[in-house]
């Protein structure tokens, strides 16, 4: 049907790993070229923080498909090659060697990087970023030969770095400026939970302080806050978000704000140009706004919702928000989007660390996250996608199934 079509997909991640793949499962037989800059075949990166991070899973495990898959599937995969330019009107990648790619249809599937942190000693030995699997490595030879780890940010990554370093024995101090771990996202009563369990783990909480400088001859000797306080340590890890890679997309002039703007079929500002992943910041039909999401499950659905939309199939991309995350022995699921809410009615006990917490706005269920509770996700969504008014005694009561909340015949 195709067979001269040339799809040209940049960032060979998740997203762009799956795209590939399912633009082949669709039946699309063109070229398909997966282009990326690490030296690695794509992999998953939410182990790097936990049980890769720790030595306790292998290289092996990591990555999205086998070594053979991409030459199986004929999807061109081509490695360690960054795009460096791109021209909508001539239908046009450009990489870094100077090869041309000319396209039918693009994706951009580049992802966010992390942050950086520009205070006085942020050029010491010994202050660390964790985004790609080499991160992670490096990161774990340091925590063999290290004795205490301050971890500047206490976000998803670097709550769950603390966690492993524990796990691995080194002393850690996690310091940020709001007042519990997590905040941003769970607000404070739930973060509360997380930094309870951090504090019972043995980690110092510097709560409600930034960072100042970090101090050393060479290498890291010091973190000062910015209320004064010194800790000594010999190892940092820097964990204060991530940007979305969006300069291909303004080079092209394609519409940029937070991510690339794409419509819920994943469509760039530009006809045949696609992004998904955690570089898109997509219309969800079901919030009425844009959202940019940096979570897998994100990617591993919107990468092959754009592969579909590539090939003139699929509807809209309308999943609510998931993810997950794993800190010592407590896990858990968060489904939804909050930004804003009226309250948090829990059903058990978070002290226990065994509940659901579910944030409203009047008598709707805006998102829900269970924590060491678990096959209760399905229902938990569908609360939200039903916009089911719920009444809090009941919604907080363990011995009313979720099941029950949700008017019979509801998706
Ligand atoms: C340590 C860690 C732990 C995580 N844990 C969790 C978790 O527990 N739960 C959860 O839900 N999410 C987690 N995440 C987030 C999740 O991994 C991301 O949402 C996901 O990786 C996004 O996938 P992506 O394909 O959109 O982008 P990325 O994974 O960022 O990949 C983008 C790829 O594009 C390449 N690229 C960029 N620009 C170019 C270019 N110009 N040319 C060629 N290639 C390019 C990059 O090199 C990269 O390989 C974690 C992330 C990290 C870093």
């Amino acid at each position: 049907m195709t067979s001269d079509q040339t799809f040209v997909i940049v960032g060979a991640s998740l997203a762009g790993a799956k795209a590939a793949e399912t633009l082949r499962a669709e039946g699309f037989d063109g070229r398909v070229l997966l282009i990326g800059a690490e030296e690695q075949r794509p992999y998953e990166r939410p182990p790097l923080s936990k049980d890769y991070l720790r030595g306790e899973l292998e290289r092996e495990k990591v990555y999205v498909h086998s070594e053979g898959f991409y030459a199986e599937q004929d999807i061109e995969l081509s490695l360690g090659r960054t795009a460096v330019g791109l021209n909508a009107d001539t239908s046009e990648v450009v990489l870094e060697d100077g090869e041309r790619l000319r396209y039918d249809k693009l994706l951009l599937a580049t992802g966010a990087e992390p942050r950086s942190l520009a205070i006085p000693g942020g050029e010491l030995d010994g202050i660390l970023y964790l985004r790609s699997v080499e991160d992670s490595d490096a990161l774990r030879e340091r925590l063999e030969r290290s004795s205490a780890l301050a971890v500047i940010g206490a976000g998803w990554i670097g709550a769950e770095v603390a966690a492993s370093a524990r796990q691995r024995g080194l002393e850690v101090s996690v310091i940020d400026p709001l007042s519990v771990p997590l905040e941003r996202v769970l607000g404070a009563e739930v973060g509360a939970v997380y930094r309870g369990l951090h504090v019972d783990h043995g980690v110092k909480m510097l709560m409600g302080t930034g960072v100042e400088s970090i101090e050393g001859a060479t290498a890291v000797e010091r973190v000062r806050t910015g209320d004064g306080r010194e800790i000594a340590c010999d190892l940092v890890v820097v964990g204060v978000g991530v940007a979305p890679r969006t300069a291909l997309g303004e080079q092209a002039g394609l519409a940029v704000d937070n991510g690339i703007l794409v419509d819920d079929r994943l469509q760039t500002s530009v006809p045949g140009v696609f992004a998904a992943g955690d570089v898109a910041n997509a219309h969800h039909p079901f919030y009425g706004e844009r959202i940019r999401v940096e979570h897998w499950a994100n990617a591993l659905h919107q990468g092959p919702a754009a592969a579909r939309a590539m090939l003139g199939k699929g509807g809209a991309y309308d999943r609510l928000p998931y993810f997950f995350s794993d800190q010592y022995d407590v896990g858990m699921e968060y489904a939804g989007h909050a930004r804003a809410w009226d309250r948090v009615v829990f059903r058990g006990d978070p002290a226990t660390r065994e509940f659901i917490a579910f944030w409203l706005v009047e008598d709707r269920v805006v998102a829900g996250m269970n924590v060491n509770v678990w096959d209760v996700i399905d229902p938990i969504q569908r609360l939200i996608r039903e916009r089911v008014a719920v009444d809090d005694r009941r919604l907080a009561d363990p011995d009313v199934p979720l099941d029950d909340l949700v008017p019979a015949g509801a998706a």
